[in-house]
């Protein structure tokens, strides 16, 4: 019989979320009690205390998390998230969403996720520098190149990276720049990591809009999140011949029927830090931007945006999840019941990040460089056998495309786990 005695520590709206996903898929392909608990809840996770000193001179003391969910495929790898609404439940979800990630897509790894307490946007560079290499110096003997490997998430950069890389390797002695990928180039970061997550779920959207027999350059798209996922997945739909209609940051979207002009946009966040009285279309609110009439909607920012109360109202054809956990449990249901639009789940739709930092790691582990175009080549070829076993599951089962995704993802780490034995 299943004893979970563990998740008291997690326990939060989007933790269960995950644990609900989990327990779906895990029922559907009949998993035993002996190793469900064990695949489900995280291995272990580290929680620190961050003093910073201020620009004033005072000092900030900011909490920080690492939860390694699974490392019994291979050293466990995710991001590390900069917010202010970051909680250990939520950083536990996003590592275990990993784990199912690397595996689905047949990556050598584990699953992981870090994340501090912190409003980026509040913070001086140097403040953020001090605050990077802080978290990495309290994280030093709990990752590495062979046990856990960090990248960038939301609020986190190639900056942010490359400051961590330094602060292990001085800690360790000599340069380790396997540590953490999404390093700026000149620290051994790979060509195409900066656009991969975008490049990504780009390709597979077009992918898929080619099997509704719809042309990109008749598509209409509303992108939630205009950071690293959401402008790059923009600049590469646009480049297709898709028509970027919204755009949205965390202080509010921009929407133009005619399209927006992204070279602008882009210029107006480098120089304003937000897309806030950006002039290139009439503001919407982020929850309207969800609710537009287009092509595909692509949320990229936060989870849990699409719920019971506004799946209801959706107007596109195709939902593209850049961003982790956007589609709540009854969302999910509500949008399966309606069966008038396609879904392309997280764990497949955003695996382009983790593929890119899969191969940063690799060239940093072997000295070796690759040009972009065998980066961007490998990477698509690597979507398109993810996306080809995601629709056989699907059809062979019946499920749907989030379930198919997620039982491939589980059933492999469960099967490690069940090989290596009660240790691991
Ligand atoms: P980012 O920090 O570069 O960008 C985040 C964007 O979301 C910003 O434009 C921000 O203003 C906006 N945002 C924040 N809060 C918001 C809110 N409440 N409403 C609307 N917009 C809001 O982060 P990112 O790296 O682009 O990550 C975005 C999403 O993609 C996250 O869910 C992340 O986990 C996921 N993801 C990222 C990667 C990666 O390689 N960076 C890979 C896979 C998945």
């Amino acid at each position: 019989m299943s004893k979970a005695i563990v998740s008291s520590l997690y326990d939060s709206e989007v933790f269960r979320m995950a644990c609900r996903q989990f327990d779906q898929a895990a029922d559907a392909i009949s998993l035993p009690d002996a190793i469900r608990d064990r695949t489900k809840y995280p291995r272990r996770c580290l929680a620190v205390s961050l003093p910073v000193r201020r620009r004033d001179g005072s000092v900030t003391v900011f909490e920080g998390y690492r939860v390694q969910h699974n490392l019994s495929t291979g050293p466990s790898k995710g991001g590390i998230r900069f917010h202010q609404d970051v909680t250990l439940g939520e950083v536990a979800a996003l590592a275990m969403w990993m784990s199912w990630k690397t595996s689905l897509v047949g990556l050598p790894y584990g699953g992981a996720k870090g994340g501090v307490i912190v409003d980026p946007n509040q913070l001086s560079e140097g403040e953020l520098e001090h605050l990077s290499r802080r978290y990495m110096q309290e994280m030093v003997n709990f990752v590495g190149p062979q046990v856990d490997v960090p990248a960038p998430d939301v609020g986190t950069n190639e900056k942010v990276m490359g400051w961590m890389m330094d602060t292990y390797s001085n800690h360790v002695g000599h340069v380790a720049s396997a540590v953490v990928t999404g390093k700026p180039l000149s620290l051994g970061g790979s060509q195409g990591r900066r656009e991969a997550t975008g490049a990504g779920v780009a390709y597979l959207a077009r992918r898929y809009l080619e099997d509704l027999g719809l042309p990109i350059t008749q598509a209409t798209v509303a992108i939630q999140g205009f950071g690293n996922v959401g402008s790059e997945t923009a600049l590469a739909l646009a480049r297709a011949g898709a028509r970027i209609i919204a755009i949205s940051d965390y202080t509010g979207g921009i929407h133009n029927p005619r399209g927006i002009d992204l070279a602008r946009a882009l210029e107006y966040v480098r120089t304003q830090r937000t897309l806030r009285d950006f002039d290139g279309g009439e503001a919407v609110t982020n929850e309207e931007l969800l609710e537009l009439p287009c092509t595909i909607l692509a949320p990229c920012a936060l989870e849990r945006v699409i719920t019971a109360a506004n799946a209801p109202r959706l107007r596109c054809r195709l939902i593209a999840e850049g961003a982790n956990g956007p589609t709540t449990n009854e969302a999910d249901r509500i949008l399966e019941e309606r069966g008038d639009i396609e879904l392309i789940p997280d764990v497949l739709c955003n695996s382009g990040g983790v593929i890119v930092s899969y191969f940063e790691w690799l060239q940093n582990l072997s000295n070796f460089y690759w040009d972009r175009d065998e980066v961007l080549t490998k990477l698509f070829a690597m979507l398109d056998r993810a996306k080809d076993a995601v629709e056989a599951q699907r059809r062979k089962f019946k499920f749907s495309r989030r379930l198919a995704a997620l039982t491939l993802g589980i059933q492999r780490v469960a099967d490690a786990k069940q090989s290596r034995g009660l240790f691991p």
